[in-house]
């Protein structure tokens, strides 16, 4: 039998209702400024296909995005093309919470369009940890 997943939560947070909000073009994002510099950000990482910063809104004591150069707007418009792409965005996701002394875990988090309440129409991996996380997520 297949489960329900409708919710019935009355609140939404801000961040949802921004993210329904979001239009879904591939405009330059705030995160392509972020790429070119324009607006600054604290980078803790940065290499030729990628940047990783962190989150203006942290959800947990260490919360970074890693993302691609590249402006791909979610991880719905990646293809077979990106796939050495996507892989490195893991790794470098790994490699960076080990700097961030992660070790006893993080969580992994892409949100895709309105239902998973993106935002940002640039890809993003969200990183969180430095607290327990709980399942399931809101
Ligand atoms: P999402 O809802 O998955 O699209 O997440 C977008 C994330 O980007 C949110 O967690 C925001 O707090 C974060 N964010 C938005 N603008 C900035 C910015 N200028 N610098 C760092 N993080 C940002």
């Amino acid at each position: 039998m297949s489960k329900n997943y409708t919710t019935s939560r009355p609140l939404l947070s801000d961040e949802v209702k921004k993210a329904q909000g979001a239009k879904t073009t591939r405009e330059p994002t705030i995160f392509s400024k972020i790429v070119d510099k324009s607006i600054p950000a604290d980078i803790i990482y940065e290499d030729e296909l990628c940047l990783a910063f962190r989150d203006v809104s942290p959800q947990a004591p260490v919360h970074f995005l890693v993302i691609p150069k590249s402006p791909i707007p979610g991880i719905s418009d990646a293809d077979v093309q990106d796939k050495e792409l996507l892989g490195h965005l893991l790794l470098t996701a790994k490699q960076v919470s080990e700097q961030q002394n992660l070790s006893n875990g993080y969580r992994l988090v892409i949100n895709e369009g309105p239902d998973g309440a993106q935002s940002v129409h640039h890809l993003h991996i969200h990183v969180m940890g430095g607290r327990q996380m709980n399942w399931p997520p809101g």
